[in-house]
């Protein structure tokens, strides 16, 4: 019966041959049940092949699209796509600070190289992002020199007042200077780590929009696109809601 189906293509002669063949057979002496049996055998086996064939449908159509979970733009994503029947999920947003931090790394932090990293205002929380190629130990003394040259001179009034006036190459040194603060050099930390040099600059421009209105920074070497605000700054939230209204 199985043999009649896959061989004769027209839905017509079908019937016509499996009837042929249950007379034929039942004049061998097959008893009418094991007809009945044999069908039913068959139309599971056509159950379970059509589910199979679509199951591979959907999976070859569609198949999974997943994106990384970003707090209400995600949502509107996964909405549109289920709507167009897409098939999304989203997994959480490997974070930078995931891909950085190493806790196995004892190295000495002032002999780390080719790093991006972070130095506190002990008075205002206020961050510094930097980067160097060489040792940070190096660069910390360098901006040290700076930050001290400019405080902890003995001004006349005059001298402080054109010394206010001054920007300093870096950021830092303006900080400490004109709000008057002092820098928690002990809190500075190594936040990334690059070799390739235009890379770093990008990380660190990354960096620095990730404290959005934290920063000292002023501008960073690479020009970042304002786009990335959004999945960057912290504080990006407010204006999201601000934008939408
Ligand atoms: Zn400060």
């Amino acid at each position: 019966m199985e043999r009649s189906q896959q061989l004769v293509t027209v839905s017509q002669d079908k019937i016509q041959e499996d009837a042929h063949l249950e007379e034929a057979l039942r004049a061998c002496g097959y008893p009418p049940w094991s007809f009945s049996k044999v069908r039913r055998q068959m139309e599971f086996k056509g159950d379970k092949r059509k589910k199979k064939n679509k199951k591979q449908e959907a999976s070859v159509k569609r198949p999974l699209i997943i994106i990384p979970h970003v707090k209400k733009v995600s949502e509107p994503i996964v909405r549109i796509m289920n709507k167009h029947n897409v098939p999304v999920a989203t997994k959480p947003w490997k974070t930078l600070k995931d891909l950085l931090v190493h806790p196995k790394d004892n190295q000495d932090k002032e002999d780390i190289t080719e790093c991006i990293y972070k130095v506190p205002c002990t008075n205002c929380g206020k961050t510094y992002v930097g980067e160097t190629g060489r040792k940070l130990g190096v660069r910390l003394h360098e901006h040290k020199t700076k930050v001290e040259s400019k405080t902890k001179r003995a001004f006349t009034r005059s001298q402080r007042t054109a010394s206010l006036m001054v920007y300093s190459k870096s950021a830092l040194t303006d900080h400490a200077n004109q709000a008057n603060h002092t820098i928690d050099w002990k809190k500075t930390t190594v936040i990334d780590r690059e070799q390739d040099r235009p890379t770093r600059s990008i990380k660190e421009a990354v960096h620095i929009r990730k404290e959005g209105h934290q920063a000292m920074n002023r501008e960073s070497c690479y020009q970042l696109s304002h786009a990335y605000d959004r999945f960057l700054d912290a504080t990006a939230d407010r204006r999201i809601k601000t934008w939408k209204n």
